[in-house]
């Protein structure tokens, strides 16, 4: 069967076509306003003739099925895409079933089906990027609730000495407005990608990857936590988290699992295709969304 997938980011939009497990065909084309982006996208899908499309698009958006909005983007900052009918514009144009769900949430499922998390039922996945999110598969199914959890914005507790007010326009020192990718730049006045050299910059952002994680452990109990997003490219960040979440979890969640700290807080193993390869599981396997 061949499946179409659709990674809908806020700076760039990945269109795939997956065979049997396989990205057989990937374009990236820049995510601009809908009217300009849409029927690149669409022109795209027709041409390779899929029959059907799985998309996993940044937030938020309404994943209830009873909802006449389901498939929407709904209160994104992001000019033109706010309350958009994304799932609902490209059935109709496509006349193919369409299934949807967050880009964080089909990248844990394609780490669970195809990558680091093989096998099993319970694991999260964290972004770390302009933005921090987290996908989650508990029990073999993506978490949804009223809508998806929207755990980058979880409140963390400000790490000692560090006086930065946090960027996130909703909750100022949140996770995400303490350790995304444009805090990094607002605390420190430079993009983290030029910061490898500086001890101080990774260690302070463990702390905070840390806090969310440990919340995460807490609240899902996962197998297993995949690291990924650009900001966690950076090769000395990974053993740092590791670090900082047994000393956080200090003790009290000691299962042989989380012991074993090297295999419990991983890198994504599917080379940026992992959300890819979720938006093709949703298809083939609708019972993940419950
Ligand atoms: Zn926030």
């Amino acid at each position: 069967m061949r499946i179409g997938a659709l990674e809908a980011g806020g700076t760039k939009m990945v269109c795939a076509v997956v065979e049997e497990g396989q990205v057989t065909e990937r374009i990236s084309l820049p995510t601009r306003s809908p009217a300009e982006t849409m029927p690149e996208i669409i022109e795209y899908f027709a041409a390779q003739q899929v029959e059907a499309l799985g998309v996993g698009s940044f937030g938020p958006l309404d994943l209830d099925r009873n909802s006449p909005t389901w498939g929407y983007i709904t209160a994104t900052p992001k000019d033109g895409w706010r309350f958009y009918d994304l799932a609902g514009e490209l059935q109709r144009a496509l006349d193919i079933p369409v299934a949807l769900d967050t880009d964080v949430n089909c990248a844990a499922l394609g780490e669970a089906r195809f990558g680091s998390c093989v096998g099993l039922d319970d694991c999260v996945y964290i972004t770390v990027g302009t933005g921090i999110g987290m996908g989650v598969l508990c029990g073999g199914r993506l978490i949804h609730g009223m809508q998806h959890p929207e755990l980058g914005h979880i409140p963390v507790a400000p790490v000692f000495g560090d006086n930065y007010q946090g960027c996130c326009p909703y909750h100022g020192r949140c996770l995400e407005g303490m350790a995304s990718g444009s805090a990094l730049r607002g605390r420190w006045g430079i993009p983290a990608q030029e910061m490898a050299d500086r001890p101080e910059v990774w260690q302070l952002e463990a702390e905070y990857l840390a806090q969310g994680i440990v919340t995460c452990i807490l609240a899902y109990a996962p197998r297993r936590i995949v690291l990924g997003g650009g900001v966690a490219h950076q090769p000395q960040l990974l053993p740092l988290v590791r670090a900082a979440v047994t000393r956080q979890l200090a003790g009290y969640v000691s299962t042989e699992v989380v012991k074993d700290m090297d295999s419990y807080i991983v890198a994504p193993a599917l080379n940026d295709n992992q959300a890819l390869l979720g938006c093709y599981e949703l298809v083939r396997d609708p019972s993940v969304q419950g």
